[in-house]
């Protein structure tokens, strides 16, 4: 017998995606990806040689829990200098990837019974991680407001009982981009109704067309006290699989998350710590840039081949790399059809994968990554979009 607490956890929504796509492939089906919650990029050089100077030096002991006191130092001025606000080594902790943050979060910030607010769609890890905490997550509906919530929503979830808000600016799934208004209200209304502001700002470096990134504390400094800023290199590397995340916290939750993973996964990989710190001290830019310019590209194309879509309105794709359909239009009300529908048709009459918005607490929601090669790309939104102009519109 299992523990009652693994009824909490299904695996996530997107690596059911990718195991769709993997049993269709093994069934000799040739698939267009774009499931991936990663970008397809070389390694950046700085990473590269940082990593294999510690490994010539032989380096193998384990670090302080919370990462290198260099490593930390250097993040400290990175969120210094992004936040306008000075931070210290000792609000920083650094984590195995954003996920074990977010995680950390929840562990230290969250008593059974709490409530978290989470704006819907969302990225499916958010909510089950409140879950496991023991706390409730509570899920305001953002579709009809461009995927952004009002502050009246906010404020009517709001209850005794609200430990935290999850707010994931640029966003998974959707692709928006909180504008600075918004951001004000929700850290006005964490000061007057006293609760955590967990930001999750993974995809900050990725917003387009003239639209900007906020970190919350640069907007309104005084809630500093009261934010847990989380951030990784996974997405801004394109450096999914070296696993090195951080946040940044007042002092108290940084020890208590120091604690926590001092019982659970100890230091973040010692040489992948390594690399990340010669990239901060050395790198110029460059990749950033050379990044950056590969996703303006991909999403040109991409917008481009959606814009022949007759029954589905074209997303915004503000930010992100991922394009976020509303797939109402082509589900009929009463048939029970979900976007799941849409997604294996897609998988067995174009041969093309996304991720169902089911998994992100939205039934009629298509996730398509736009984080890999642009010949790859234009040809599977071809197909989607064929397919789903052949849906009829209702
Ligand atoms: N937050 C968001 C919004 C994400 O999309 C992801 C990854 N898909 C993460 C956190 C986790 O990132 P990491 O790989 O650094 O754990």
């Amino acid at each position: 017998m299992l523990a009652q607490r693994t009824g909490m956890f299904k695996s996530s929504g997107t690596a059911a995606a990718r195991a769709a796509v993997k049993a269709a492939a093994d069934a000799g089906k040739e698939i267009i990806d774009l499931t991936a919650g990663e970008i397809w990029s070389d390694l950046a050089p700085t990473i590269r040689d940082g990593a294999v100077e510690a490994i010539r030096k032989g380096v193998n002991r384990y670090t302080d829990t919370v990462g290198l006191a260099e490593l930390r130092e250097a993040l400290a001025r990175k969120v210094s200098r992004e936040t306008g606000e000075v931070w210290q080594t000792d609000e920083i902790a650094v984590t195995s990837g954003a996920k074990q943050a977010l995680f950390d979060a929840s562990m230290v910030l969250i008593n059974p019974g709490d409530q978290v607010i989470i704006p819907a769609p969302y990225w499916t890890t958010f909510p089950a991680q409140v879950q496991f905490a023991g706390g409730t997550p509570v899920h305001i509906d953002t579709r009809a407001n461009s995927y952004v919530p009002s502050i009246a929503d906010i404020e009517r979830a709001v209850t005794s009982l609200t430990c935290a808000i999850v707010i994931n600016t640029p966003n998974n799934p959707t692709g928006a981009v909180y504008d600075a208004d918004t951001l004000r209200g929700i850290a006005r209304l964490a000061i007057e109704r006293n609760f955590w502001i967990i930001f999750d700002e993974c995809y900050a470096d990725f917003t387009y067309d003239g639209q900007a990134h906020h970190p919350i504390v640069s907007l309104v400094p005084e809630v500093r006290s009261r934010t847990i800023i989380i951030n990784a290199f996974s997405k801004s590397l394109a450096l999914t699989g070296w696993r090195i995340g951080y946040m940044a916290a007042p002092k108290d939750v940084i020890s208590a998350v120091k604690a926590l993973q001092s019982h659970t996964t100890s230091n973040p990989n010692v040489i992948a710590q390594h690399a990340v710190l010669r990239h901060l001290k050395e790198g110029d830019g460059a990749y950033e840039a050379q990044l950056r310019r590969q996703l303006v590209t991909a999403r040109q194309v991409g917008l481009s081949a959606l814009s022949g879509l007759h029954t589905v309105a074209k997303p915004k794709a503000d930010g992100g790399f991922y394009f976020y359909l509303d797939l109402a239009d082509i589900l009929p009300a009463g048939s029970g059809k979900t976007a799941d529908d849409i997604v294996n048709l897609l998988l067995a009459e174009a041969g093309v994968a996304g991720v169902s918005g089911t998994a992100f607490g939205d039934p009629t929601g298509l996730r398509l990554s736009y984080g890999i090669p642009p010949a790859l790309l234009e040809a599977g939104l071809g197909r989607l979009v064929q397919c789903l102009n052949n849906q009829p519109r209702i």
